[in-house]
């Protein structure tokens, strides 16, 4: 067999076929006088059976195969790395990109459900202070083929077990800073060709990016919609997110509420509990007024460590009490216990080391090259 290189033009200039849309991939196998069932079962292929080479598309003639190969790539996001937890069963992966920016996403499985959770951008321009994505800077948005690519790997563990999953985009970077990626990922996670998840099974999370809120409600999408609030007034918010909390919180807390009306779905409501700082009974009060009647849910998430030396996780007997004074007054209250601790992919620590320059390919020093 003839090395790969040299059975068409060099890998580099073909076209990779994770980066088309559905429509552009339809397109391509109609062009070429095949019949649309290839379509889909190249769809397939590359996304829910998650083929890494045109040699597994067994239901394609050997020659169909070559020719493909001839002229697409079958790029995959390069894994970096993974890590297992050994407490809990979640795993952390950390994905190349093709110009060596690097991103996370965690696969956490519950007795119930698996959740996938991965990364709209690499960094983050937020930079809220109890958060580490954002304390590595921002380098750049997603495309939607890097988004959906970070699925690939993970949606393999999951497929065909029957098991409940569900995407959430709380890895690294602001979703509503790439509201363009990450529409185009959300329809095809949800296209019966790709994953083939339902809208209810996808949360986009947001700081609080009030014109992004409006856009996702115009792509008609109809996902999830979870906000950070974090704080129950304005002042507070402003000093723990002080970019997100540039548009008011009234406003924002309208937007979700808008959001939730229109696709009926309720909105949750995130709230990062920080020992001393916004974890005391007036501030669960506060919060329960600020929602009182709305079509919200309320997500607890006890701080993780690594942004600030100065933030402390509250102890649980906080945290609980925290919750039963919030219960009453306000709609459905759950705590988050968050995944991963050992590994480092709990909310609010995902982060790539300063160690791998993104934008610029890794090159290896003279030592590593075995030069002196
Ligand atoms: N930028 C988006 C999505 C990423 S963060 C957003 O802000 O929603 C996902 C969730 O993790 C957010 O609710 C955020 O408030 C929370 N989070 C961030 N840092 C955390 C930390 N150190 N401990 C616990 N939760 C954290």
């Amino acid at each position: 067999m003839q090395p790969r290189s040299e059975s068409g033009p060099p890998i580099a200039t073909r076209p990779s076929l994770s980066t088309l849309s559905l429509g552009e991939l339809r397109e391509l196998i109609l062009s070429r006088g095949l019949p649309e069932y290839r379509y889909r079962q190249l769809a397939r292929w590359l996304y829910d059976k998650g083929a890494e080479s045109f040699d597994e598309m067994t239901d394609f003639s050997l020659e169909l195969r070559r020719e493909l190969e001839r002229e697409y790539a079958l790029e995959r996001l390069e894994v970096a790395s993974r890590r297992d937890s050994a407490v809990d069963g979640s795993s952390k992966y950390l994905f190349r990109l093709a110009d060596g920016a690097a991103v996370e996403s965690v696969f956490m499985p519950t007795e119930k459900r698996v959740t996938l959770c991965i990364s709209s951008q690499m960094g983050c321009t937020l930079d809220c202070v109890f958060c580490q994505t954002g304390q590595m800077g921002f380098y750049r948005n997603l495309e939607p083929h890097e988004i959906v690519g970070q699925l690939i790997p993970l949606w393999k563990r999951v497929r065909g077990t029957g098991t409940r999953t569900n995407v959430v985009f709380m890895g690294m970077g602001e979703p509503l800073h790439n509201v363009r990626g990450v529409v185009a990922a959300c329809r095809l996670i949800m296209d019966p060709l790709g994953l083939g998840l339902g809208p209810k099974r996808i949360t986009v999370s947001t700081a609080g990016v009030v014109p992004g809120i409006r856009r996702l409600a115009r792509s008609g999408l109809g996902v999830r919609l979870a906000v950070s609030l974090n704080a129950s007034t304005q002042e507070a918010r402003e000093r723990l997110m002080p970019r997100a909390a540039k548009t008011d919180l009234r406003e924002l807390v309208g937007a979700a509420r808008e959001y939730a009306r229109r696709f009926q779905s309720r909105v949750t409501m995130e709230y990062v509990l920080m020992q001393g700082v916004n974890d005391s009974p007036r501030d669960a009060d506060r919060l329960a007024a600020l929602l009182a009647g709305g079509p919200f849910k309320i997500n607890l998430i006890p701080y993780n460590p690594g942004a600030s030396p100065e933030l402390r996780r509250p102890s649980r007997e906080q945290v609980d009490r925290f919750a039963q004074r919030l219960f009453p007054q306000a709609p459905a209250v759950t705590v988050r216990w968050s995944l991963g601790p050992d590994i480092a992919a709990a909310c609010g620590q995902l982060h790539v080391e300063a160690a791998d320059p993104p934008r610029t390919r890794r090159t290896a020093s003279p030592r590593e090259r075995g030069g002196s």
